[in-house]
């Protein structure tokens, strides 16, 4: 079995071959050093886009401006940058201009944290220029140069800092700690879009209560959409957090600490998607349920099976309990129907019995009521047995 870096090694012989210098750097250096999972392979090169795109039959230039494509190999992507220094970031996203260089030094200095501020040879010989690995081994995050106008020069790297100390369980150093308070209202300039990116990334850690409490210790959630109208939404975090892996969950979540805050608020204050809205909803939905009746074939049955984990993870962190989702694949294997059009009558098979009637809201409700009974095997799902059963129980109409 390869490691992801093995199969990577092709692309910097190749890039070294035509007499570049090419390296790993950022987070997979990063990862590596710490023997966890790595993610993305990122590469930083000598070589202009222009040349990795001469040199490799398969790359998408997704950020040529910036000097990043996408080299596609064997069936992976990787991000291939050139070395470059980065201008004036007037707008607070991107850096005005950005220049090509021909040294790693340089394009090291300009990355945020000294932990991801490292890159490693073909050979695996480590370049850490700022004192990556000793951060890495005092567990701590630090600003690669002066904090202050590391986060000056792009605010968003404050939210960065608080979320790898919540995937990575580290401290923010405290000189980098003082520069996040000086410069957290110059936050207000970054796009909503990945202050919810970072928020997201800050709640799936494994260490999110310590991100979290980074949010309400450094004043930093005072300049977050939301969190700055409703202060008191982070301190009713649960100590029994666990990680929240998608934004519906956290949305779900934080709607359920504080239910006068509508899902629909989170969505549009943080521009989420539809999908996120209608997830959040449905995670919160079952957690009612859950309240009045604990986890039931109910459950299993209204929730899609893609989301029982996020359901579970919502539910343990609020409950500070260890429920755990394979209860819910068990109900859901012995589901005798698996959607509301799987029941085995519907609206024209109850007019039928009843052809006198007008049509109505009871249609509605009779069917929910047999559709709760068929989930819960009370009644077999058989359109015969059902009619039967209907007209035993002729519904009131008022
Ligand atoms: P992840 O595991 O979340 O992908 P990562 O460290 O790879 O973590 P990315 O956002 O993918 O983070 O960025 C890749 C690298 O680019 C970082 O490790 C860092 O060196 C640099 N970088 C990214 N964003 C910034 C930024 N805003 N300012 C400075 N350097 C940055
Ligand atoms: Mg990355």
């Amino acid at each position: 079995h390869e490691t992801p870096f093995e199969k990577a090694k092709p692309i910097i012989k190749t890039i070294l071959g035509h007499g570049y210098e090419a390296y790993f750097v950022g987070g997979c250096v990063r990862d590596f050093l710490l023997n966890r999972p790595i993610g993305d392979i990122d590469i930083t090169t000598s070589a202009t886009p222009e040349v990795i795109m001469e040199i490799f039959p398969k790359v998408i230039p997704v950020g040529i401006d910036h000097g990043t494509v996408i080299v596609r190999y064997q069936h992976e992507s990787y991000e291939v940058t050139t070395f470059r220094l980065d201008g004036k970031y007037s707008d607070y996203r991107h850096p005005d201009s950005v220049t090509f260089i021909s040294n790693i030094e340089e394009d090291l200095k300009r990355r945020d944290f000294t932990i991801n501020a490292m890159a490693m040879d073909i050979d695996g010989n480590i370049i850490d220029l700022f004192g990556g690995q000793e951060d890495l081994s005092n567990r701590q995050i630090r600003t690669v140069g002066c904090g202050y106008d590391r986060f000056l020069e792009d605010p968003l790297r404050i939210l960065r800092a608080i979320r790898f100390s919540s995937q990575l369980g580290f401290s923010i150093e405290n000189n980098t700690l003082d520069a996040i308070q000086r410069v957290k209202d110059k936050m207000t300039n970054i796009a909503v879009e990945r202050i919810a990116k970072e928020l997201e990334k800050t709640f799936a850690g494994t260490e999110n209560y310590k991100g979290i409490h980074y949010l309400i210790q450094t004043g930093v959630q005072d300049y977050l959409p939301l969190f700055s109208r409703y202060p008191s939404m982070l301190q009713q975090v649960t100590k029994g957090i666990r990680p929240l892996v998608t934004l519906s969950e956290t949305v779900a979540y934080l709607h359920l600490l504080q239910p006068d805050i509508a899902i629909r608020t989170f969505i549009d204050e943080w521009k989420c998607s539809n999908t996120t809205r209608r997830e959040a909803m449905m995670i919160a939905d079952a957690y009612h349920h859950f309240k009045e009746n604990g986890i039931d074939e109910w459950i299993a049955y209204q929730l899609p099976p893609s989301l029982y984990e996020g359901f579970i993870h919502v539910l343990n962190s609020i409950e500070g309990s260890s429920a755990e989702a394979a209860e819910l694949y068990r109900l859901y294997e012995k589901l005798p129907i698996q959607e509301r059009k799987d029941l085995a009558v519907d609206g024209k098979d109850i007019l039928d019995i009843f052809p006198q009637r007008k049509k109505g809201p009871w249609i509605k409700e009779l069917l929910n009521n047999i559709e709760k009974m068929v989930v819960f095997g009370q009644l077999e799902n058989n359109k015969e047995q059902i009619k039967e059963w209907i007209r035993c129980h002729p519904p009131e109409i008022n």
